[in-house]
């Protein structure tokens, strides 16, 4: 049986349950004790993730007790837009506020046969990988789902239509977050509702074997995406602490079982860095290490970290590479960071805004 969330305290700080937290399950279980008949859990639905409601009050085919019912009970405001920062592109940053003042970021990357949106999973991050701006600061909470599921409806609306695309590739780690994760995927996926595809959502890791494990077993066809960024333990351990937790070894296992069981194709993202991992011989390694494995390797340029002494590789090292991936039979293909260019990696907006913050108080 669903649980249904705990009413509202009046204590200043809205601490109402988030709406867009509940599953399908949850909204008919809280009609029910509510004494509704169960469509109103449908038409609650619909104006949250086909109308976009924002307001209780909007629910126009819902009775007022109840709205006013529905309004103590819950918000339906889990996010704010903080600040945005576009490109000629089209490409769009949002800083997203949580009811908490938490700060998030988000990515719209309109592209002419799609719109996809980049989100977060988590304020900031525990996995500190050494190139990536999000885990600088640290770790401060998980995202709850309805606050994940909030960062889907703002694109839909700047838009005016829902995104085709969902990518967790914002801030935070998503394996390690993963029953919130879970369950805003179930949501945007809903067929009634938002209506995004699972083979339209990826999920990004670090290369967290159990929750890779799980994630096999869901029966969900998620797009599967893993960080991998260098073809050696001793290397990716360097830059990626959480390689020590979950070796190269045991994460290409990982991937293996991961593609036996689900059948899914995984791709490996790699982010070129001068002399550190973009190499003739890191690309002969990386075929050695990936062999026959079916697979994908998305490569990428590095985008500039203040905190990482570190540069992009040139164009023609990443070509190099691309070529001796290709020779091997690795289906690779070299990435240009749109959205990255002026508003720069995962997790900076957040940081810049902490530092303006920091420095205006
Ligand atoms: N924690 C997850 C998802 C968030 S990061 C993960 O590690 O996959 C999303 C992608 O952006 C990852 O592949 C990550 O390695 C990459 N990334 C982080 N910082 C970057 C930077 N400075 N330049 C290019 N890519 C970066």
């Amino acid at each position: 049986m669903a649980t249904i969330p705990a009413a509202a305290e009046s204590t200043g700080q809205d601490f109402r349950p988030l709406i867009h937290s509940l599953s399908k399950a949850e909204m008919a279980a809280v009609m029910s004790s509510l004494g509704e008949p169960p469509y109103r859990a449908k038409q609650v639905w619909e104006w949250l993730y086909i109308k976009l409601a924002t307001e209780w009050m909007a629910m126009s085919n819902l009775p007022l007790g109840l709205r006013e019912r529905l309004e103590d009970d819950f918000s339906i405001c889990p996010a704010a837009i903080a600040a945005r920062s576009a490109e000629t592109s089209g490409t769009e940053k949002l800083l997203v506020r949580m009811r908490d003042g938490e700060c998030v970021e988000e990515v719209l990357i309109p592209a002419p046969d799609r719109k996809t949106v980049c989100i977060s999973s988590q304020v900031g991050c525990r996995f500190r990988c050494a190139f990536c701006a999000s885990g600088q600061a640290g770790f401060r909470r998980n995202l709850e789902t309805g606050e994940i599921v909030a960062q889907v409806l703002l694109a839909a609306r700047i838009w005016a239509g829902r995104p085709s695309h969902v990518v967790f590739m914002g801030i935070g780690e998503p394996l390690d977050n993963y029953d919130n994760v879970l369950k805003a995927i179930r949501i945007i996926n809903d067929q009634n509702g938002i209506g995004i595809g699972a083979r339209k959502i990826t999920i990004s890791t670090s290369g967290i074997i159990p929750a890779m494990e799980r994630l096999a077993g869901e029966g969900i066809q998620v797009e599967l995406s893993v960080s991998l960024h260098a073809p050696t333990q001793e290397l990716r351990s360097r830059l990626m602490p959480v390689g020590r937790l979950y070796p190269l070894d045991q994460l290409i296992s990982a991937c293996r079982s991961y593609f036996e069981k689900t059948k899914r194709l995984i791709t490996f993202e790699y982010v070129l860095i001068r002399n550190i991992n973009d190499q003739p011989t890191h690309a002969k390694m990386l075929c050695r290490l990936l062999g026959d494995f079916p697979c994908r390797v998305n490569l990428l340029l590095l985008s500039p970290v203040p905190e990482f002494k570190a540069e992009s590789s040139s164009q023609d090292a990443a070509r190099m590479f691309v070529k001796t991936l290709a020779k091997a039979s690795i289906n690779a293909t070299l990435r240009t960071p749109r959205g990255l260019s002026v508003n720069a990696a995962c997790g900076q907006l957040r940081s810049s805004h902490a530092d303006n913050a920091a420095s205006a108080s």
